[in-house]
């Protein structure tokens, strides 16, 4: 999963890049509204932390912005601690949930988890595939009950191919959601991390749709 913050104070920003990098997130970084604006218009994240207060474009503005803009990614705005009239503000213009500062690193990911969650149609916590399940909270990926050993880039691949079940995803829009910004993408790595998943949570289940994507799929009944 790839998530954008925009977040102007760089202590926070430093927390949250620890916080969010363990929890198995690809993240970019924006320090004012015009650059987080910009990464959100124009680069594809599954969650977004946005803080209110920041220099060049306020908070609110930018969120209206992607919102009339077309833009629907789940959006988690930072707030003062008091300060009501600014979660209004900020629910009217598109945002999907609030945190008030200080918060709790824990409380953070468990709302994080929860957006995504809701923005791919699943109403529990732990995927579930045929015998495939992932806990997303405990980055722990189970094969009828057995633990796999995921790299972080394993996990992130088959997060997002188990919140997506069933439906081709191109190669492309892969890339996209399990690398930041920074990363070198070659696009070939997928096919090898692809390569690696098969061999540890069984080949049949991930399907290569020539030209198309993959495409995550139950196994056949016996
Ligand atoms: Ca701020």
């Amino acid at each position: 999963m790839r998530c954008l913050v925009v977040e102007d104070d760089p202590d926070l920003r430093r927390q949250l890049s620890r916080t969010l990098n363990e929890a198995g997130y690809a993240v970019d970084f924006a320090k004012d509204g015009e650059e987080g604006h910009f990464l959100g218009d124009t680069e594809p994240y599954d969650v977004v932390v946005l803080d209110l207060g920041l220099p060049l474009i306020d908070g609110v503005s930018v969120l209206e912005r992607w919102r009339s803009e077309g833009r629907t990614m789940p959006v988690l705005i930072l707030t003062a601690r008091d300060r009501w009239s600014e979660k209004v503000a900020g629910f009217d213009a598109g945002a999907d949930d609030y945190l008030t500062k200080p918060f709790h690193a824990e409380e953070l990911l468990a709302r994080l988890r929860a957006l995504v969650r809701r923005a791919a149609g699943h109403a529990t916590a732990a995927l579930e595939s045929g015998d495939l399940r992932l806990d997303p909270r405990a980055q722990r990926a189970t094969v009828n009950g057995n633990p796999i050993k995921l790299t972080s880039h394993e996990l992130r691949l088959l997060t997002y191919l188990m919140h997506h079940e069933g439906r081709v995803v191109p190669r492309s829009e892969l890339i996209e959601h399990i690398y930041d910004q920074d990363f070198d993408r070659d696009s070939n790595t997928i096919e090898v991390f692809i390569g690696r998943l098969r061999k540890k949570i069984g080949q049949n289940r991930i399907n290569t749709v020539r030209g198309l994507g993959y495409q995550l799929v139950k196994p056949e009944p016996e």
